[in-house]
């Protein structure tokens, strides 16, 4: 069998879930679990984040299946819906939903349902991706209120600068300024805010990334967060090659020899889902030394300098990302971020959980 294998560690979730807990600890937590658990596998995540108070979904089929499997917490649907029948379901379910534009509210109006659907309200502070204008928002509440389909109503809103130097807060000025007069209860916070600005925890915090182990904060390492790796890629070497001084590898022949090159191949490729845009010296570990990627990433494929590990051979194991080279300095020199590498993880790839 291909020895690329990448591990979900459960315990690295639990402790992470830890993490937000203790830096939020008066709000409830909505993980969020889109896109497949952040690549890690939805049903594996819900898992080992068994004790958090809510999940965050994008889909209506990521909510049911959660409820399928026992998973009593509040469900959210992070789009909302997109058809009325969409509606009748997540209403059956005690599945909660975003409403963020007019057609979702005039849905609501017009539905006549099971049981009240409870509703995430959204505004609109600058991001300009979904939302209510704050001009218009204290009207949407009160049409909201004023549906006999609508239970509970959360006020939120989504940051689009809480991770670099621009941070929260001319957003969370304008939503404290737009929603003084409502006492329902409130949620702001992803990840980046939950970790750096506790005024904005409020009622509910959406953590998404810091509960597998990256970093929200560009240019802080996880690690200096107290976040442990939840995904792990290892593989081995299959092969090596000794390069003379002048000699090239890899398609396009993108790294040359200066001197004599121990160079090993490991299995894993882009097709994997490892960036193909890694530049030569992208971290990599091989039988648990720290080296660098050389060459052009194949399909199937890619290329470590091995030549300052002599007992490197073939069968040594090969960490692409984990505890050891975090995901996130593989993004940073692929230009990109760890999330991105996260969600792409091929199906492909062998998933084995542990804890
Ligand atoms: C994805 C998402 C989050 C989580 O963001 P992280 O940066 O991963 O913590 C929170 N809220 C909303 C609305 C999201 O779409």
């Amino acid at each position: 069998m291909r020895p690329l294998v990448c591990s979900i560690h459960l315990d690295a979730l639990r402790h992470n879930l830890a993490v937000a807990r203790r830096a939020a600890p008066q709000s409830r937590i909505m993980a969020v679990v889109k896109a497949n658990g952040y690549g890690h596998g939805l049903l594996n995540v819900a898992r080992g984040l068994a004790a958090a108070d809510g999940f965050a979904v994008l889909g209506l089929n990521e909510a049911l299946m959660l409820r399928a499997a026992g998973y009593s917490q509040t469900l959210l649907l992070l789009e909302g819906v997109f058809i009325a029948d969409e509606l009748q379901q997540a209403a059956s379910q005690h599945i909660s939903v975003v409403v963020h534009n007019e057609q979702q509210l005039q849905m609501l109006e017009q539905a006549s349902l099971p049981a009240p659907v409870s509703v995430f309200i959204k505004m609109n502070t600058g991001m300009n991706r979904l939302g209510f204008t704050p001009a218009r928002y204290a009207d949407a509440v009160a049409r909201l209120q004023a549906c006999p389909t609508v239970g509970g109503i959360t006020l939120m809103t989504h940051f689009a600068t809480a991770d670099d130097d621009q941070g929260v807060e001319p957003a969370w000025t304008l939503f404290q300024q737009h929603t003084s007069q409502l006492t329902h209860a409130r949620s702001l916070a992803n990840s980046a805010a939950l970790l750096r600005y506790p005024h904005t925890h409020a009622d509910w915090v959406r953590p998404g990334i810091m509960l597998y182990g990256a970093s929200p904060v560009t240019g802080t390492p996880a690690a200096s967060l107290d976040l442990q790796a939840v995904m792990q890629l290892h593989s081995e070497l299959i092969a090596v090659q000794t390069l003379q001084p002048g000699d090239s590898v890899g398609y396009g022949q993108r790294f040359t020899a200066t001197r004599t090159t121990h160079i090993g191949i490991v299995a894993c490729g882009y097709a994997d889902g490892y960036p193909r845009h890694a530049p030569n010296g992208t971290p990599i570990a091989v039988s648990g030394t720290l080296t660098r990627t050389v060459g052009r990433v194949s399909m199937d494929m890619l290329f470590a300098d091995i030549t300052d590990i002599p007992q490197a051979d073939i069968g040594s194991p090969v960490e692409l990302w984990g505890a050891q080279v975090p995901v996130d300095a593989v993004a940073e020199a692929s230009g990109t971020v760890g999330y991105e590498l996260l969600c792409a993880l091929a199906p492909r790839v062998h998933v084995k959980v542990v804890g």
